[in-house]
């Protein structure tokens, strides 16, 4: 029987990319998604693969849906916390909200997904976690103060939650992708791309495979000894 795997925001950019890549390594998927109804139902159309809706920042709703997810296709072997805004502003005009939203996402969405499935893993003794966090919660950036912090969050959650899901056959690791040509880097002016671009010593923005085949990597049984890792895809523009 195929292992399942729970994709968040994985409907839609980086996600969408993840969920096809997983089902093609011949997992079963499901894709979460917070409201792009459009977006799902089209993404379920061309690729056969269940969308789940509810927000990742909400506890309640996340253990509900997990439940849900378990009831049509098994126990979660693989969870990929992929979900993630951004609500940027420079950190003398950043709002609570904006705060809020931000760390409430991307930060706590990664604790209410893992927690409710850990359980589950640690009693069959097999799990994946990996987290999507960001080059920005490297390095930090500009009018990302909400954002970078989630993000470095994300690594730490994934560096201390490897040490206890270790003897449980549980892997946890942060995958920190650079600039990808995703919706919302190619609605950035053209002369801004150019200007990024310029920073990155591949030369070229990343695809959302290239995210999407570390992934496959990181939840294969092949990676069995790597966990609390920070998998750097960026095209060499960040090296840590
Ligand atoms: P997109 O904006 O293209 O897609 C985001 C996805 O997350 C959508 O499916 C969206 O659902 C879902 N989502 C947003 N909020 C919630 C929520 N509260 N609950 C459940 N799902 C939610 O993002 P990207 O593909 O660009 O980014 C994916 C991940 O990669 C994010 O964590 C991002 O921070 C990270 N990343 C992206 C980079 C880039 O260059 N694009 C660079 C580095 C990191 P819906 O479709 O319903 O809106």
């Amino acid at each position: 029987m195929s292992r399942v795997a729970l994709v968040t925001g994985g409907s839609r950019g980086i996600g969408a990319a993840i969920s096809m890549a997983l089902k093609d390594a011949g997992y079963t998927v499901a894709a979460n998604y917070a409201g792009n109804d459009e977006a799902a139902a089209k993404f379920t159309a061309e690729t056969g693969i269940k969308t789940y809706k509810w927000s990742v920042a909400d506890y309640d709703a996340c253990a509900a849906g997990i439940a849900q997810v378990e009831a049509d296709l098994g126990p979660v072997d693989v969870l990929v916390n992929n979900a993630g805004i951004t609500r940027d502003a420079p950190f003398h005009k950043m709002t609570r909200d904006q705060w809020d939203q931000v760390i409430g996402t991307n930060l706590n969405g990664i604790f209410n997904m893992t927690h409710p499935l850990w359980n589950g893993m640690r009693d069959r003794k097999f799990g994946r976690i990996i987290n999507i966090s960001s080059i920005n919660g490297q390095k930090g950036q500009f009018a990302q103060a909400n954002y970078s912090a989630a993000k470095a969050g994300d690594i730490g959650f994934t560096k201390a939650l490897a040490q206890e899901g270790a003897r449980a056959g549980i892997t946890v690791n942060a995958i920190c992708p650079g600039y990808i040509a995703t919706e919302m880097v190619m609605a950035v002016p053209e002369k801004v791309r150019e200007q990024i671009i310029a920073t990155i010593p591949v030369g070229r923005l990343g695809e959302t495979g290239d995210i999407a085949r570390c992934v496959v990597f990181l939840a294969s049984d092949d990676a069995g000894f790597i966990t609390g890792a920070t998998l750097t895809a960026n095209g060499g523009q960040y090296m840590t």
